[in-house]
Parts: C-alpha cells; sequence; structure tokens
C-alpha cells in the first residue's frame, strides 16, 4: 500500500522517530505550523477518524496519553498545547492515515481557520 505514514512507521522512509511503542509512533511534522509540531499515528492503518470502531477505543487513548507524554517532554504541558485531528478534506486532511497534530510553544488563537 502508498501509505506515506505507514511507510513512516515501518521504517521505510529516513523520518527520525521521537517516539514509538508497540501500538503509536511519533515524529516531527515536515512543515511546522508552530515551534512544537509533532505527529502522533498508529502504526495500524486507518484513513481517517470516521474509520474508527470500539476496538480501537484503546489505540485512541493511547494516542491522546501519548500527546500528553510528549507535551509534557516538550516542556509545553503547563503553558498549554493543542491537539488536533483533521478529518477528511474539508477539513484540511492531506495524509490519509489517522494522525494527531501536537502543536505547541506559541499562543493558539481559536477559532482554527
Ligand atoms: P493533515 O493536513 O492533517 O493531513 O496533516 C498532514 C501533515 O503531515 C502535514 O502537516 C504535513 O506537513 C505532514 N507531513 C506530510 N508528509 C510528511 C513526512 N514525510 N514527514 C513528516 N510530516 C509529514
Ligand atoms: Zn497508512
Amino acid at each position: 500500500m502508498e501509505c506515506i505514514f505507514c511507510k513512516i512507521a515501518q521504517k521505510e522512509l529516513p523520518t527520525k522517530l521521537i517516539y514509538e511503542d508497540n501500538l503509536v509512533v511519533a515524529f516531527d511534522d515536515l512543515h511546522p505550523r508552530a515551534p512544537i509540531h509533532k505527529l502522533i499515528i498508529p502504526r495500524k492503518h486507518i484513513a481517517t477518524l470516521n474509520d474508527i470502531t470500539d476496538i480501537d477505543m484503546p489505540l485512541i487513548g493511547h494516542i491522546l496519553h501519548t500527546a500528553q507524554k510528549l507535551a509534557k517532554d516538550c516542556d509545553i504541558a503547563e503553558q498549554g498545547y493543542r491537539v488536533v485531528n483533521n478529518c477528511n478534506a474539508g477539513a484540511g486532511q492531506t495524509v490519509f492515515h489517522l494522525h494527531f497534530h501536537l502543536l505547541g510553544g506559541r499562543e493558539m488563537s481559536w477559532p482554527p481557520g
């Protein structure tokens, strides 16, 4: 399957992983939109948030727990950070392998555009 994030998770691309375990991997976004911009993805290929099912609930919890851990590691937990999923093209999704953006290190405006 031609999925760039599957390739990153399977180490078929030279992307440096900042975190990995049996369920997820995390790495820096190629085009950072904030001083801290990391992506957390499941190893399992899931195209969008619309495609998760009951069996994925522990995985989604684990992704958010990983976001919390990385935010602490990057020292942005106290000042604040944002975890974002863009679901489908209308929301800005460009890579169709489920991923959560972890953004921080600057003030965030609300609502997002
Ligand atoms: P989205 O627009 O929500 O689908 O987010 C996809 C993100 O993946 C974008 O922020 C891209 O900059 C990022 N991205 C695409 N290819 C790579 C890559 N090879 N390594 C790291 N980040 C990537
Ligand atoms: Zn994939």
